[in-house]
């Protein structure tokens, strides 16, 4: 598949998982791969954040979780996962999930993936970069105070909207997620490296550079 840049009609057959630590730029990347290759996008975290406005039953149920930087239960979020990903004839980009073992052998029982892309980012750079971070209401794109700052402060570049800071973006619940992440989700790389389904890609730089490590290893799908 030779996709170096330009959209591609294989590209979007190719089933992809993104692993790396909250704020490795996982939700940035994932934007950029479906605005420019036309990836069907996953994002469990921007699916709960939508039933948490809307108050759904699943929302009220996980609010309490994601404000603690907790994970959601996993049959919330396994029922969600598998009616969505079913619903596609396409390849896809999951982007929050699986984020431990029990979703990841739930994944298997639907599809097959072909590679799991871990964005790997040092811990320290972590903090920094979510408690400066700032989301869209509206659209979900994503800001940093320092190294991606909207045009005009608080307002969405895209959709004109107004930004806001997660809840779960704040430096305490921050320092929850992380552990989270440690002892839930990290282990996922060495189930995906068992299996050989492992691409490790460099988190740091620029976001275009990024992009380009990304875009190498879909090529050799
Ligand atoms: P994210 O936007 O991926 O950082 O997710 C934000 C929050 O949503 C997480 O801290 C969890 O509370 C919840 N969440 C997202 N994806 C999952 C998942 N696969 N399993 C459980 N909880 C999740």
């Amino acid at each position: 598949m030779v996709i170096s840049g330009e959209p591609d009609s294989t590209a979007m057959d190719a089933k992809i998982v993104l692993l790396g630590p909250p704020g490795s730029g996982k939700g940035t990347q994932a934007a950029i791969l479906k605005e420019r290759l036309g990836f069907t996008l996953i994002s469990t975290g921007d699916l709960l954040r939508e039933a948490v406005r809307l108050q759904t039953p699943l929302g009220i149920k996980a609010k309490e979780f994601m404000d603690a930087g907790k994970l959601v239960p996993n049959q919330l979020v396994v029922d969600l996962i598998t009616e969505k990903v079913n619903s596609l004839n396409s390849g896809f980009i999951l982007d929050g999930f699986p984020r431990n073992i029990d979703q990841a052998e739930v994944l298997e029982g639907i599809t097959e993936i072909d590679v799991a892309i871990n964005l790997d980012v040092d811990e320290d750079e972590l903090v920094d970069r979510l408690t400066k971070r700032r989301t869209c209401k509206e659209c979900n794109a994503v800001f940093h105070l320092m190294f991606k700052p909207p045009a005009n402060e608080g307002v969405c570049d895209k959709c004109g909207e107004d930004l806001y800071q997660r809840s779960d973006d704040t430096e305490m619940v921050v320092r929850n997620r992380l552990k989270v992440y440690h002892d839930n989700t990290f282990p996922l790389i060495q189930h995906y490296e068992a299996k050989g389904k492992l691409a490790n890609v460099s988190g740091r730089g620029s976001i275009e550079d990024i992009y380009h490590r990304m875009v190498r290893v879909i090529d050799t799908l």
